[in-house]
């Protein structure tokens, strides 16, 4: 069954909703290293062995929304609020560039203020004039209107990253406050969009009530809107929000559970999408030390080590057990590249990685 499943993709044929189901549902190793080689000659063969980085800057744990999974919620009164200077967000994307990362992605809670948008938009501006444009800047700042989309484009920025987190709208409603509204989402997407960023979204694997149908179609969900990179990874709970007080924090067998999920969908998704930008996650090595690289292994081809200056870094816990706490920034390029290259893949440096999808797209 999960053979035949393959080799229809492997040939290029569509999978329908109970096959990408039956894929993420699977049981046991032997199958499971199937799906992940399947997915690993895909990636192979539409982007190649490489892994681009994109230096993660989380320059404000300032928040105004209140999602109940999410370690910087408004209401969780034990974060301790920052929001850096920007010459800081500056020296940090100039440490990714020095460090030949060829992209930063800088990310905050999100704030809709003009204070807040002008903000980025001059250090956008800088991080792009300092870097003669070579630079990928890619935002990850939350729901805000066309117009500021529009202005952070102008500044210098190209990819936004916004994601859907679900597309069950039950389940949707179950983890957010009611005025947080998938709708509105869609529509941030489609702006987005037509600002002409490559636009990436994904969302939370393994969260409570969620079916294997439900990321199938989320997956579905992906292909539908064409979607040029994807970014999503395992839902790990945070012992100071709403959803993490119902469960506890894992245990070493959900850990696994946890894991292999995430990277099934990852590898699901590199078969069904093929030649966009697939994130492996943070999170995933929440769950495990190799998290990221077993990511790469199943289909992911970006990784985003973080380039945020170590003090901030207990002070951005979207969940509990954020890895590279204690390191600084040299620390997480030394190790990464080391991990990276133990597996075969060879890191593009000094490249900004674009997603080929989107240039397919443009080119259509
Ligand atoms: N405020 C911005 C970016 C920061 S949040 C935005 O909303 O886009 C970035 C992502 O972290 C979220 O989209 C969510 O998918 C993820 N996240 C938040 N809490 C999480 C948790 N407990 N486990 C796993 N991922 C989480």
């Amino acid at each position: 069954m999960i053979d035949s499943i393959l080799n229809k993709a492997r040939a290029g044929e569509e999978l329908s909703v109970e096959e990408i189901a039956a894929l993420l549902s699977i049981d046991n190793e032997a199958e499971q290293q199937a799906l992940f080689d399947c997915a690993y000659a895909i990636k192979e063969e539409q982007v190649g062995k490489v892994a681009y980085f994109r230096g993660l800057i989380e320059c404000s744990n300032i928040c105004m929304k209140d999602c109940y999974y999410c370690g910087i919620r408004r209401s969780n009164d034990k974060v301790d609020r920052f929001l850096m200077e920007e010459d800081e967000i500056v020296k940090e994307a100039l440490w990714a560039y020095e460090a030949e990362y060829g992209s930063c992605v800088i990310q905050s809670g999100e704030r809709q203020d003009e204070n807040y948008i002008s903000m980025i938009e001059r250090v956008v501006r800088r991080i792009s004039e300092r870097t003669g444009g070579e630079l990928g800047i890619t935002l990850s700042l939350g729901e805000q209107t066309e117009e500021t989309y529009r202005r952070w484009k102008d500044a210098g920025a190209h990819r936004y990253l916004l994601r859907i987190e679900t597309t069950n709208p039950e389940l949707y409603a179950r983890i957010h406050p009611e005025d947080h509204r998938m709708d509105v989402r869609k529509e941030c997407l489609k702006s987005l969009r037509r600002c002409g960023y490559q636009v990436g979204t994904g969302v939370m694997i393994g969260l409570p009530g969620q079916t294997m149908e439900d990321l199938a179609h989320d997956i579905l969900f992906l292909q539908s809107i064409d979607i040029d990179m994807v970014g999503m990874g395992p839902y790990i709970p945070h012992s100071d929000t709403p959803m993490g007080l119902e469960v506890p924090t894992y245990s070493e067998a959900q850990k696994k559970t946890a894991l292999n999920l995430g990277l099934r969908m990852i590898a699901v998704t590199r078969i069904v999408l093929k030649d966009i930008n697939i994130a492996a996650a943070t999170a995933l090595q929440a769950l495990e030390y190799t998290g990221r690289e077993q990511g790469l292994k199943c289909g992911a081809n970006v990784i985003m080590p973080n380039v945020t200056e170590t003090d901030y870094r207990p002070k951005y816990q979207l969940y509990d057990n954020k890895p590279c706490l204690d390191e600084n920034s040299s620390m997480c390029r030394g190790c990464l590249s080391g991990r990276i290259k133990g597996i075969g893949e060879t890191i593009g440096f000094n490249k900004r990685g674009d997603s080929l999808h989107f240039r397919n797209r443009v080119a259509e």
